[in-house]
């Protein structure tokens, strides 16, 4: 275990040229994207600039190195769905520019300098080990707090907006499988299924016979200055360039997060 803080570059050169990693995967960020509009500065910091620092660091001591970009559906804002490779973006959050930065970073360093680097434009992925920052986790954990009594009500933001939500673990492998290919590219990773977070709140309760209406308190404290509306991923290259498809469906991925949650909280 190595440790290190792509804010600062000095560190990040000699750890490059100490490890000369074959692969690098940049999963580090400021990643929430309502804590973008509190904290933009260091934001742009985080998930801007240390993608740059991370493809100078590649560039001047392990070029050998391929390197996979975490970028996000983010970027596309509220262009219209379904998203694609080939889709305008529109970021609509700091979020989402720090993050474009680095996107055009990784495709200007690949173009400019031959480096191995790939975009994974991934779409919401979760997994019981998801954050309770994060709408999934929070409403799977609420109501496995609520069934154990100890939680009476759940409140949250803007109900209408809508994600493209599957599961992390398969969004690893599309990860690895981009560093596997002949040549570095772009690919959008997603299920190509949108669902509301209204529809993510009735799955939830439903799957355990309670009524959402009479815990769920819409609160705005909970909404953004600025949300993205629909978010649906169009993942036919990764499907036919990769190879890769989704293995677990929005109400699989709901019934594991809950499942999880209910064992947890007791
Ligand atoms: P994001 O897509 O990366 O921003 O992932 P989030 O899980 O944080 O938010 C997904 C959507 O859920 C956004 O449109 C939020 O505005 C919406 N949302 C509604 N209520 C909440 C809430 O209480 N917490 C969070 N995090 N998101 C909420």
């Amino acid at each position: 275990m190595h440790y290190g803080d792509i804010i600062t570059d000095n560190h990040l050169c000699s750890l490059l040229s100490e490890i000369r990693p074959d692969e690098l995967y940049n999963l580090a960020a400021q990643s929430h994207v309502g804590a973008s509009f509190e904290c933009p500065e260091y934001t742009s910091l985080a998930t801007g600039m240390g993608v740059l620092n991370i493809l100078e660091a590649i560039k001047h001591f392990s070029p050998h190195t391929r390197m996979y970009q975490a970028s996000t559906s983010e970027l596309f804002g509220n262009a219209p769905a379904p998203q694609n490779e080939l889709t305008k973006m529109d970021p609509q959050s700091p979020y989402a520019c720090a993050k474009l930065f680095g996107y055009h970073m990784v495709k200007i360093y690949r173009k400019s300098y031959g480096m191995f680097a790939c975009n994974g434009i991934a779409f919401n992925h979760e997994s019981e080990r998801r954050g309770v920052e994060f709408v999934t986790r929070k409403v799977t954990h609420a109501v496995a707090s609520i069934v154990a009594g100890k939680q009476k009500e759940l409140r949250l933001g803007n109900l209408e907006a809508r994600r493209d939500w599957g599961y992390s673990p398969d969004y690893v492998k599309a990860m690895w499988m981009m560093l596997q290919q002949e040549k570095p590219d772009d690919f959008v990773i997603g299920t190509g299924v949108t669902h509301s977070i209204l529809d993510l709140v009735n799955l939830a309760f439903g799957l355990v016979k309670l009524d959402p209406r009479k815990y769920v308190v819409v609160d705005d404290q909970f909404k953004r200055p600025a949300d993205v509306n629909w978010l649906q991923a169009d993942p036919a290259k990764a499907n036919t360039v990769l190879g890769w498809h989704p293995t677990v469906s929005f109400e699989q991925l709901i019934k594991i997060m809950l499942e999880a949650d209910l064992k947890a909280v007791k």
